[in-house]
């Protein structure tokens, strides 16, 4: 049967993940990804090298098609470019900045604002127009505060833990006996459990942090962080630093072993679950056990790469986001969610928060999240009481109806069309396209690569009104 297809629907742009095979030319943010772009009616499209890390042309504007013939100049320049882009100092020049910093006067330790950096007093006439200010050994300790969020709402849009959720965190993990915790992308993570360990109290838990944003380099020795692009598994600082990951992940130390990675959720899964895969081979005798935070709506995506990660209905919140942190009349809920391969009997989510445990599911749900008999599961993703459709035999969202001419559940103004059996989208139900075209979705776009929706600007005006509409109507 003929499906129809929208004009931007899901015939977009696949990232290829070739085993070696040549190697790719590289941009700032290291090694490049191969994409293909896909056109209705072809069977294979276009291939061509872009970032790996920057949804955005503006961070990183590396294109190069993969039969194209590159000319000596441009290899040049890329190289001088590639250069350029380079940290200021490395780690090791960091660390020995870092310990004259400590013994420096109260009064002499200054971080200038303007450029997010600790600075010793012979560099003061360099920031000498710049703001900064003067740095007590309590703030040294918090870089995450210190350091502003990078906004960039593509690609590295930094969304810090609220206090509750990194807690939570840190007490699940050392309540099942982790005492080692790569920290990929979860800077406040890491900052927690060194705070845990100076109050004696505990047995020290150990971190690693690995996280492109080389500003906590100013902070961390080089066995704590890592320079590291995790849509590419690259370290900056080359094998010296690899290496620190290995040691860390070796067993030899008696410790248990996790991984917590947070990913901007603007990223491509593939890459990352090929990444986080590199990393659990390191650990031999086990499955490494593993939470990776992300949107719920990407978990048919998630576990089609890493099928033994469970998605749990604990909601994750952020301190700086627009949409998920509390707001004045209860917090609006976060879309957020753990995928783990720890048991989840064993991950304890609060009864004060409104969670409860399940005795049939054996795992901790959601309050609103009810048990169905037919479906034999708490079924709820979004933080919604569900509703069993017996005609499509399955629950549905509460808002959902079942359309007769879609034959399935969809949201009663979801753009109709026939197509029974097709996997629909994952927000309206609508067969015609996938999440990522939604007209009806708000919030966060999960994919907005340059290359991936050319034809994101061109939205139509009904789609913009739908869209608009989408925040009452879901
Ligand atoms: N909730 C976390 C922060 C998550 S924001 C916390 O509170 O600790 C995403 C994090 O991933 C940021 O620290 C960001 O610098 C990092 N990041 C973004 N892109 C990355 C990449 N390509 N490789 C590694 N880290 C990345
Ligand atoms: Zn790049
Ligand atoms: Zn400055
Ligand atoms: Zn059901
Ligand atoms: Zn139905």
């Amino acid at each position: 049967m003929d499906v129809p297809v929208s004009e931007d629907d899901s015939f977009g742009i696949e990232v290829i993940l070739t085993e070696g095979e040549t190697k790719a030319p590289s941009c700032p943010h290291g090694p490049t990804l191969l994409f293909e772009k896909l056109s209705k009616g072809e069977e294979r499209g276009r291939r061509f090298y872009a970032c790996s890390a920057c949804r955005d042309r503006k961070d990183c504007n590396f294109f190069q098609w993969q039969d194209e013939k590159v000319s000596e100049a441009r290899l040049l320049a890329r190289q001088a470019e590639n250069q350029a882009r380079r940290p200021a100092f490395t780690h090791q020049q960091y660390c020995s900045r870092f310990k004259k910093f400590v013994s420096l006067l109260e009064d002499d330790k200054k971080f200038c604002q303007d450029c997010q950096m600790l600075f010793l007093p012979g560099e003061l006439n360099a920031h000498a127009s710049h703001k900064s200010r003067a740095i007590s050994v309590a703030q040294l300790r918090k870089p995450s505060v210190l350091l502003c969020p990078l906004e960039n709402k593509k690609s590295n849009a930094q969304y810090l833990f609220t206090d509750r959720s990194a807690h939570f965190l840190l007490n699940t993990l050392a309540g099942n006996g982790y005492s080692k915790v790569l920290c990929v992308g979860t800077p406040r993570l890491q900052e927690l459990i060194k705070m845990r360990n100076l109050d004696g109290k505990h047995e020290t838990m150990k971190s690693l942090l690995l996280d492109i944003d080389f500003r906590y380099a100013q902070f961390y020795g080089q066995d704590e962080f890592c320079h590291y692009n995790m849509f590419n598994h690259h370290f900056f600082e080359g094998e010296a630093s690899s290496a620190v990951l290995q040691a860390f992940l070796s067993e030899s130390d008696g410790k248990k072993v996790v991984m917590v990675a947070d990913p901007p959720f603007g990223g491509l899964v593939k890459p990352l679950a090929s990444s986080f895969s590199l990393i659990s081979v390191a650990v031999k005798s086990m499955d490494m056990p593993m939470i990776w935070i992300f949107p719920y709506y990407f978990e048919s995506r998630i576990l089609e790469c890493l099928p033994s990660l469970i998605m749990l209905d604990y909601q994750v919140d952020y301190d700086n986001h627009p949409l998920y942190k509390h707001g004045k009349t209860g917090r609006k809920q976060s879309p957020v969610r753990l995928f783990t391969n720890i048991p989840p009997g064993e991950v304890i989510l609060p009864e004060e928060e409104g969670y409860r445990f399940c005795s049939i599911c054996r795992r901790y749900v959601w309050s609103l999240n009810k048990h169905c008999a037919e479906c034999n599961i708490c079924p709820s993703k979004d933080g919604r009481e569900w509703k069993h459709c017996s005609v499509c035999e399955k629950c549905v969202k509460p808002s959902w109806k079942h359309c007769q001419s879609c034959g399935r559940c969809a949201l009663p103004n979801h753009p109709c069309g026939q197509g029974q059996g097709m996997e629909g989208c994952l927000n309206c139900g609508s067969v015609k396209h996938k999440y990522k075209a939604c007209p009806l979705k708000d919030g966060r776009n999960p994919s907005h690569h340059p290359f991936l929706n050319p034809r994101a600007k061109r939205k139509s005006g009904a789609a913009r009104k739908a869209k608009k509409t989408a925040a009452v109507s879901t």
